[in-house]
């Protein structure tokens, strides 16, 4: 089965023309690392990479730091705070290609679950001087704050997608990323529909391929770490959802884990009966 792919249209860095390894800075906010440690985990792969770029800022990887500009960053995790905030226009000032990278960076991540609630009253039960803890309502995606070049999606990213758009770069061809369903790559790959087969729930019907069906072939359900696919039917697997057995909490619950805000933008609650 062929994915439907769509292709990223990018002005790539002048020094690839000039025949110069361009710089990659690689930065982070509020994240778990999970992201970074996915390129560090390419190994041999990251060392044919590291051996056409000028690693120019990667604190997880290494003390050097080469002042910028920078021709690519690659951006990890949320804006959480006004210093953020503030951090990421300097950044996006600095960079002349900038992606983010996995659901912190491109949906405010799991950390985004406080918003639309009492922040404070969460700083005052999980801090012993809530007073030295600053900090936004908010959790929100780099986008939300500066354009954005490229999202790579995922909780953490797939390092397959990231050498894929590193290599697109230091190749100068096109990126091309899918926009069908977890449901693709299931099939692709001959592994059983969980939903059907185990009465697994699963986000897989509603979410971005990009993973392989990581969770389905270790058969369990999709939790949606690759947010939204184009146009997802949000109201058909609410109806299903519901047939498995799960209320109405339970399938918010489910749709509002690693990209809480996500799907929440594209979802339209309705009536389900069990
Ligand atoms: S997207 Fe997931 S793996 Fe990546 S930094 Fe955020 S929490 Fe960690
Ligand atoms: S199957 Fe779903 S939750 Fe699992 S890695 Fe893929 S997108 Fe993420």
């Amino acid at each position: 089965m062929q994915h439907e792919l769509r292709t990223v249209p990018i002005d790539w860095p002048a020094s690839i023309d000039r025949g110069e390894p361009p710089s990659l800075a690689v930065w982070k906010f509020a994240s778990c690392d999970g992201c970074q440690l996915s390129l560090l985990d390419c190994e041999d792969d990251l060392m044919a990479v590291a051996g056409r770029v000028a690693i120019s800022y990667f604190p997880e990887a290494t003390t050097a730091v080469v002042q910028g500009p920078y021709d690519v960053s690659l951006v990890e995790g949320s804006i959480t705070t006004d210093h953020d905030a503030e951090r990421i226009r300097e950044i996006r000032s600095q960079s002349r290609l900038l992606v983010t990278i996995g659901a912190c960076a491109t949906a405010g991540g799991i950390q985004a679950l406080r918003n639309g609630r009492d922040v404070d009253g969460f700083r005052s039960i999980v801090y012993a001087h809530p007073a030295y803890v600053e900090t936004l309502a908010t959790s929100t995606p780099i986008a939300a704050h500066v354009p954005v070049d490229l999202e790579l999606r995922g909780c953490p990213i797939d390092r397959g997608q990231l050498l894929q758009t590193l290599a697109a770069l230091l190749n100068r061809h096109a990126l091309r990323l899918p926009t069908t369903s977890v449901c693709t790559e299931c099939k692709a790959r001959g592994t059983t529909c969980v939903m059907v087969a185990h009465g697994t729930a699963c986000l897989g019907p509603i979410t971005q391929a990009g993973c392989n069906a990581l969770c389905p072939s270790f058969h369990r359900g999709c939790y949606g770490c690759f947010g939204p696919m184009e146009s997802p039917n949000v109201a058909a697997l609410r109806h299903q959802l519901a047939a498995l057995g799960l209320d109405s909490d339970g399938i918010d619950r489910l749709l509002h884990t690693f990209n809480t805000t996500a799907f929440a933008l594209v979802d339209t609650p309705v009536e389900v009966s069990r």
